[in-house]
């Protein structure tokens, strides 16, 4: 479903009509995400425990809740090989796979670090406007 999101071809490559990858590539430290959606620099992707983290909540969009999920989604850990650790419930949940798919599609870009230094930053480290890694995943969910 990240995959779809992002409109990856089957080569781990932004389809040409990607909307959602051309918009992160306009970004500084931007990149073609669909590399970490398959294929051999997939995001690695570990699942907190269940009593670990609150499960996250739909709430209104407000610029402190830009993508209208409340909670801690997902938090990348290991600075040299990055993990990514993703909430329970998110992944064992029914009703979750689209924050999901699009958490998975938010972390990828700020594995753009790897390829295209600084990556997609979060808002709240003042990227650019219009290239956070929030304002651009609901690009990429059509949102
Ligand atoms: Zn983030």
């Amino acid at each position: 479903m990240a995959r779809e999101i992002a409109a990856c071809d089957g080569h781990n490559r932004a389809k040409p009509d990607s909307q959602c990858v051309a918009a992160i590539k306009r970004c500084p430290g931007g990149c073609d995400i669909c590399q970490f959606l398959g294929g051999p620099d997939e995001l690695r992707i570990e699942v907190a425990g269940p009593d670990e983290w609150a499960p996250v909540t739909r709430v209104p969009i407000d610029e402190n809740n830009l993508n209208g999920y409340k909670g801690d989604r997902a938090k990348h850990t290991g600075i040299i090989n990055r993990m990514y650790k993703f909430n329970w419930y998110l992944c064992h949940e029914q009703g979750w796979d689209d924050v999901l798919a699009s958490t998975i599609v938010h972390e990828s870009m700020h594995s753009c670090a790897s390829v295209n230094m600084p990556g997609i930053a979060d808002y709240k480290l003042h990227p650019p406007p219009g290239c956070s890694a929030e304002e651009l995943e609901n690009v990429c969910a059509g949102k």
